[in-house]
């Protein structure tokens, strides 16, 4: 029987997070939850607090606060707001499931590492705004990260019993998302709900957007290399619509490992919070003779020009990856609100890199700075664009 560890999980009202709080709910004897968060909703936080018996919740809107003591009074869970209480969350157990959405997300996730914690990260904007700041720091603290993010957790899972040296190349896996056979002008019609309406996965809101317009590749691309240490030319990106495949590592003899399951998060986080063993999760068992069929094609960086964006700012390096993600937090938020359209996306992100000139962060305060100056750069943007 598994030793019972104990578990935070930051953002624990997303999509993320609700399917974490189900896998422990499925596994009790395995988890001892010692904190949640999370930035509104105010209710699903207090019931899971008391549901699964945490000593803190933490809202990020501090006008919630009266409401969320008001829900836990009478509990032994203790509510709190500000980023110190969200720190404290973070490291207040062995394991931390990172799942805050955006650079929202690093200030935890830093404490977390700085603490020396073991983070299974699905908050892959902390690592592409931050990278080996982020790195670095996990190294110097004896941390462990564990890819949450289903196709890197399928590499972490294809490099197991093998030499980092023998790697050849990585091979992301992508959907395509919702938009994969549409023109670029049809693209630019397209509307936030049938932006979020992906065809495999079920998931946040942003990060929907980020797979329509396949800026989440992109974003994962990044994720990978530092995840991986691989530079950019050796890591590929194929287009997989089925979804099957997770994705794959090619080893210097021709070999190639892929991880495979059925398209459900619960897999690849159920992977990190049981590692180095496995538990049992209800996901749909894959059914390859009922699928039949697996077909691949190449990317294309005409239509999905936040695939360019983001290769030449891994590329680039210092402050552009940093930019590329705050213009596009912004972007999609906006296009969320209906205030851009589709097509405007990438090309605010795309404006936002030639126009922040800033020197490579060294410190999580630098590249609080220089997020701080993407974004406002890209409201800027946006107004000349609605003049
Ligand atoms: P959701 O939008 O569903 O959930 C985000 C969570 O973060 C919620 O708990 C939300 O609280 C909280 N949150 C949002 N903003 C803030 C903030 N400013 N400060 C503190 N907490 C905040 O996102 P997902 O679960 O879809 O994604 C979470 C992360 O995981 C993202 O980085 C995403 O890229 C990554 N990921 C997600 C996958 C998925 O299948 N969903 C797959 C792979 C990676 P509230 O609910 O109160 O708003
Ligand atoms: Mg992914």
């Amino acid at each position: 029987m598994a030793v019972s560890r104990t578990l935070a999980i930051l953002g624990a009202t997303g999509s993320v997070g609700t399917s974490t709080l189900d896998l422990v709910a499925l596994h009790p004897e395995r988890f001892d939850v010692t904190a949640l968060t999370a930035a509104t909703q105010v209710d699903a936080l207090a019931d899971a607090a008391i549901r699964t018996g945490a000593k803190l919740a933490v809202i990020d809107d501090e006008t919630l606060l009266p409401r969320l003591r008001e829900r836990l009074a009478g509990s032994n869970c203790r509510a709190a707001t500000g980023r110190a209480a969200l720190s404290e969350a973070a490291t207040s157990a062995d394991l931390v499931m990172a799942a805050i959405v955006g650079c929202a997300g690093l200030e935890p996730v830093m404490a977390a590492l700085a603490a020396g914690r073991t983070v299974a990260l699905a908050n892959k904007e902390s690592l592409v705004t931050a990278g080996a700041i982020m790195t670095d720091a996990a190294t110097r603290c004896g941390a462990t990260i564990l890819p949450v993010d289903s196709e890197h957790n399928a590499i972490f899972q294809c490099l197991v019993g093998n030499r980092s040296q023998d790697v050849a190349k990585l091979v992301l896996t992508a959907s395509g998302g919702p938009f994969r056979q549409k023109s670029l002008a049809e693209m630019r019609a397209m509307t936030p709900e049938q932006a979020v309406a992906h065809p495999n996965w079920s998931m946040g809101a942003k990060i929907s957007v980020d797979s329509a317009t396949m800026m989440n590749k992109g974003l994962e691309l990044i994720e990978a290399h530092h995840l991986f240490a691989l530079p950019p030319e050796r890591i590929d990106i194929l287009i997989h619509p089925q979804s099957v495949i997770h994705s794959m590592v090619e080893y210097v003899d021709g070999s190639v490992l892929a991880q495979l399951g059925s398209p459900d998060m619960r897999i690849p986080i159920a992977h990190a919070l049981a590692w180095p063993e496995r538990m049992a999760t209800p996901a749909a068992r894959l059914d390859l003779a009922s699928i039949a069929t697996l077909t691949f094609e190449q990317p294309d960086s005409e239509r999905f020009p936040a695939l360019r964006l983001a290769r030449s700012a891994l590329e680039e390096g210092g402050a552009a990856p940093t930019v590329l993600n705050a213009a596009n937090e912004i972007a999609v938020a906006a296009f969320l609100a209906r205030r851009i359209g589709f097509g405007d996306i990438a090309a605010l992100v795309e404006r936002a890199l030639g126009a922040v000139g800033a020197p490579p962060p060294r410190s999580v305060a630098d590249v609080l700075d220089i997020d701080r100056e993407a974004r406002d750069t890209v409201r800027q943007l946006m107004i000349s664009l609605a003049a």
